[in-house]
């Protein structure tokens, strides 16, 4: 069969000295240029002629985007052009954010994880960017260099669709922050795809649960889906049912029904809505039953 988009079209590389440079490049230029990282998401969007931009502004590697840290008391602080496979490796991330590197382990490939990155994944606000809901609950702040200096965006408010965010031309992330997790916490993330190795989830549904002694239940659980609505969604209906009612398999099974009926996924290639629908509810029930039978082991 013949490759309908048999290569990139031309593109003018640029490789900016500073981030003021790179940011007035990029708004000088609006709409005809775009920053990219590990380029997965970029360059088979440009092969496939949906993005037509003239220019590729290369912002890996500018001001502290290539590092990652971590610090016992503030947390994780991932640049943006850290590929995924570095931060998944990292001792400190395994043991403090377990359900980040699960997350990331369901990304494509090895080989794309070397590419990838997460900042990358959460700036190209894919509904259902595996990444994303993990950061969310552990919760993400980006930190944005544009035009009137830097700020900070909480993942919380920054998805306002597929493919828009809060970063106007000239935005540049340039970090992710992930704060020092609730002590005792556990994760889950569960995707399903068409197969196993590299395609984009159906549905992903993420939960994060840690004990609390301020809340009836005494336990909070958070949790996040993924490709099912037109941004990544949490769903507070559901984590307040968990919060307030004793927990067990009847509240479990409330809690998922809300996550079912909260969403509004599309019908694509991928799979039909209603399939995805019944999906949440099937994968929220496993997630959270998985999360609290671990956080009752543990107590
Ligand atoms: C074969 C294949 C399989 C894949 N499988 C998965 C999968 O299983 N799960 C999944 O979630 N994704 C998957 N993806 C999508 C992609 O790999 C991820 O979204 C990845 O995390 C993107 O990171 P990147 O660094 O390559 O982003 P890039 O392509 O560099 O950038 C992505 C978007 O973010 C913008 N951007 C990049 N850097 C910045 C910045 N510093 N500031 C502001 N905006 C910026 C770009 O302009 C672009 O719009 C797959 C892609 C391919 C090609």
């Amino acid at each position: 069969m013949q490759n309908p988009h048999p290569g990139l079209p031309e593109i003018e590389y640029i490789k900016p000295a500073s981030l003021e440079e790179a940011s007035k490049f990029l708004a000088a230029h609006a709409g005809e240029a775009r920053p990219f990282l590990g380029g997965t998401d970029t360059f088979v969007r440009m092969r496939d002629g949906v993005w037509k931009d003239k220019y590729l502004v290369d912002v890996k590697g500018l001001d502290g985007t290539a590092q990652v840290s971590f610090d016992p008391e503030k947390g994780l602080t991932i640049g943006a052009g850290v590929p995924m496979n570095r931060v998944e490796a990292m001792p400190e991330v395994r043991e403090h954010y377990p359900l980040l590197a699960e997350a990331i382990r369901t990304v494509a490939s090895y080989q794309l994880r070397n590419r990838a990155t997460i900042v990358g994944n959460i700036c190209n606000a894919s509904p259902a960017g595996d990444t994303i809901g993990a950061c969310m609950l552990y919760g993400g702040v980006l930190k944005v260099f544009g035009a009137d200096g830097v700020r900070e965006e909480p993942l919380a408010t920054f998805f306002k669709g597929p493919g828009k965010t809060n970063l106007k031309p000239g935005d540049i992330a340039l970090s992710l922050h992930l704060p020092l997790p609730p002590k005792g916490h556990v994760g889950r993330y569960i995707k399903v795809a068409r197969n196993k190795l590299g395609d984009l989830a159906i549905v992903g549904v993420s939960v994060l649960g840690y004990p609390d002694a301020t809340v009836a239940s005494g336990f909070r659980f958070l949790i996040a889906l993924a490709s099912v609505a037109p941004v990544p969604l949490r769903v507070p209906v559901a984590e307040k049912v968990l919060a307030e009612k004793k927990i067990d398999e009847a509240t479990i099974a409330e809690a998922a029904q809300i996550a079912m009926d909260s969403c509004s996924p599309i019908d694509d290639v991928r799979g039909s809505a209603q399939y995805r629908k019944h999906m949440v509810r099937n994968m929220t029930r496993r997630a959270v039953t998985e999360v609290w039978q671990k956080l009752t082991q543990a107590a």
